[in-house]
């Protein structure tokens, strides 16, 4: 449940399901997780993105272990303080997993709730959030006895968003597949405004920096390429990746990767394969790749690995391009 929550985070479920099983294969249980290293928990969640989620789960899992005696918390707050564990988060486990009476409020609920109000907001200002909140939980604590579950009331909140009240095209009237409209469109103000487009209001896209990196395809003797790892914080934090060099302002030069590298002097010794761009969520960057002569003395973080071993390892997905689909074509 834990995992599939953070694993659906801002990742399309098809993608989820390429991971999920092999995943909860490797670790069936909260101890199995919580007992590997950190690299195999980043290798295995490679291609989902968003990395900190993987390290907060293997945080969780720890915690859980020492702290709760294996035992998963049961309420929302107490789950809560487990690391990574956001609002939703915490709801959707303890009502899905527990039966807990508390809300899980994701995008879907917001929206849903806003419309209902006639409030314009971005989903996101602070008082449209305490808004969905308190509305959500009044629908728990004031539910007959008769009524669904915690977690079908929760689960029915979310798809109702998802299914009928869409961002874009709201079924007010009739879209859904028994022809009829929303059931709720005599209590709806946005409705009866006729503001259900402008509600919630666009969030302001956000503002990319630009970082560039220089990454270099080197071989040794044995044809293996080099690998490193990036440090244990901030982009990418933990993961594989070719040598590489990155600036904030401008790519790196020739000089700058010899230099910096150890790559050696000479005509042939380093030449550009490749330039791409890749967003994350808080940077624009531009990657030039280029195949590099063996240094004499290559640095101590340098690991020679063969092409099925990088296959296996945490890597972001520029990264994957570079050690996996490029390096099959600048040949050895
Ligand atoms: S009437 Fe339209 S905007 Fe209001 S809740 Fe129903 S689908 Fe959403």
């Amino acid at each position: 449940m834990l995992v599939s929550e953070l694993m659906l985070q801002q990742t399309q479920a098809a993608r989820v399901a390429e991971r999920f099983d092999g995943f909860l294969d490797r670790f069936p249980t909260v101890e199995a997780l919580a007992g590997a290293d950190e690299a195999e928990v980043l290798a295995l969640w490679s291609g989902l993105g968003y990395y900190r989620r993987a390290r907060l789960l293997h945080a969780a899992a720890r915690a859980i272990v020492h702290e709760h005696g294996g035992r998963f918390p049961e309420s929302a707050e107490a789950l809560r303080k487990l690391p990574g564990l956001g609002r939703y988060t915490a709801g959707a486990v303890a009502s899905l997993s527990f039966g807990a009476r508390t809300p899980a409020v994701d995008a879907n609920v917001t929206r849903v709730m806003l419309r209902l109000e006639g409030r314009e907001l971005t989903s996101s200002a602070p008082e449209a959030v305490a808004l969905s909140w308190s509305r959500a939980a009044a629908l728990h604590t004031t539910a007959p006895r008769s009524a669904p579950t915690p977690a079908l009331l929760n689960e029915a909140l979310i798809e109702f968003g998802a299914a009928v009240c869409t961002p874009r095209a709201p079924g007010c009237l009739g879209v859904l597949d028994h022809g009829k409209g929303c059931p709720l469109t005599e209590h709806c103000r946005a409705f009866a405004a006729g503001t259900q487009a402008r509600i919630p209001k666009p969030k302001a896209a956000p503002a990319r920096k630009p970082m560039y990196f220089s990454s270099v395809l080197v071989r040794d003797k044995l044809g293996r390429l080099a690998v490193t790892r990036r440090p244990r914080s901030g982009l990418w934090a933990g993961l594989h990746e070719a040598p590489t060099i990155e600036r904030p302002d401008r790519p790196a030069t020739l000089a700058e990767i010899r230099r910096g590298l150890g790559i050696p002097k000479g005509r042939g010794t380093l030449h550009r394969l490749d330039t791409f761009e890749a967003e994350t969520s808080h940077r624009a960057c531009r990657f030039e790749v280029f195949v590099a002569a063996l240094p004499a003395r290559p640095p101590a973080s340098w690991e020679f690995l063969a092409s099925a071993s990088i296959a296996g390892l945490g890597l972001s997905t520029p990264q994957r391009r570079i050690l996996l689909e490029l390096a099959r074509t600048s040949g050895k």
